[in-house]
């Protein structure tokens, strides 16, 4: 079973335990399917985890490239739906 780190709590969990979000040129999203192609970051299904992460920055930095303001807006819409 693939592992992977989560880009807020930094705890390394299953694969299928976590939300993709992949960066595909100047789009990210998030990869309910996990396949998309792309450039992938993971984290956990919890709001605030994903809070985190955008508050500081660590999708950038782990994407190498800022986030556009809509894909970023996307992303906290994802996470208000999500629980804590
Ligand atoms: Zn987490």
């Amino acid at each position: 079973m693939p592992k992977r780190t989560c880009l807020g709590c930094r705890q390394v969990r299953p694969k299928a335990e976590l939300t993709r979000i992949v960066k595909r040129s100047d789009v990210v999203e998030v990869d309910l399917t996990g396949s998309k192609p792309g450039r992938g970051a993971y984290i956990c299904k919890s709001a605030g985890c994903l809070d985190k992460m955008l508050s500081e920055g660590r999708l950038a930095r782990s994407f190498k490239a800022q986030v556009a303001k809509q894909d970023l807006e996307k992303l906290v819409k994802y996470a208000s739906k999500l629980e804590n």
